[in-house]
């Protein structure tokens, strides 16, 4: 899992060829975020101050040739959607159509939802639940919503006629746990469920500052949880489940074919 080379389509270039962002920073502050590993590597930001979210300014609004994702480096919370908000109008009004991805705050995806009503056909909300359990979100994820919150968010974008999808990556909870998070969430899934495991974790963990011993008790776990037998057992359980897809993560294993990367930007 940690440090393999990865070759093809992955991560969120799966979903989409393109991706737009105008926020440095986040404050959800997820231990194994890629976005921050990237960002410290880079030397844009430090670990430290990953939680600070700063506009970026004079991006140019581009038209698309296929579904942007928006956001893919930061997301969308009470204190950006002021931000965020105005960037995905001008997305929509440009003529794109639009992957909206988010551990979402129920507030945030009401504002969107009451905001972004004549793009609905446009629009496709993708919301990320790693596990049921509030208190393992709150470990790995501990500025972001409860699980209760995301999957009310998810509830109301389908009850408001939206498109809507999960990400369930990366999985931070046993695979029994995965499928109660599958039940809770799939009638109110209009597309596809994504699940993935985690990728590289513990060099993104060491630069995000986050590698404790107790991190390091809970990743071992995966190994035992995600292990090729066990990840193969679930796919046999729910591979003909048309609204479940699996990461590529997930597809090394059991052996489906991973698409190549055509030409992406971020
Ligand atoms: S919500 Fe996404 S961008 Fe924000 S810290 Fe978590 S993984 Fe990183």
């Amino acid at each position: 899992m940690a440090n393999q080379k990865m070759s093809g389509a992955y991560g969120t270039r799966e979903w989409a060829e393109h991706t737009d962002n105008v926020i440095l920073g986040c404050a959800h502050h997820c231990k194994y975020c890629y976005a921050c590993t990237m960002a410290v590597m880079y030397g844009r930001v430090t670990a430290a101050n990953w939680t600070n979210e700063v506009p970026r300014q004079g991006k140019t609004v581009k038209l698309f040739s296929s579904r942007a994702m928006i956001p893919s480096t930061h997301d969308i919370t009470p204190q950006n959607i002021s931000v965020v908000l105005p960037r995905i109008l001008e997305l929509l009004r440009a003529g794109n159509t639009l992957l909206i991805v988010s551990k979402p705050h129920l507030e945030c995806v009401k504002e969107l939802c009451a905001r972004l009503s004549q793009y609905k056909d446009k629009v496709l909300f993708r919301f990320t639940v790693g596990s049921p359990d509030s208190d393992v979100l709150k470990f790995w994820e501990p500025n972001a919503p409860s699980c209760e919150e995301r999957l009310e968010a998810l509830k109301y974008a389908f009850g408001e006629g939206y498109q809507t999808s999960l990400s369930i990556e990366p999985m931070l909870d046993t695979l029994e746990n995965i499928k109660v998070l599958i039940s809770r969430a799939i009638p109110f899934i209009t597309d596809a469920i994504w699940v993935g495991k985690p990728n590289a974790l513990i060099p993104r963990l060491k630069i995000n500052g986050a590698y404790d011993p107790d991190t390091a008790a809970r990743v071992q776990q995966f190994e035992a949880w995600y292990s090729d037998d066990n990840i193969r057992a679930m796919y046999q359980e729910f591979k003909d489940n048309g609204k479940i897809k699996w990461k590529e993560s997930i597809k090394r294993v059991v052996g489906i074919k991973i698409p190549t990367e055509k030409g992406l930007d971020m």
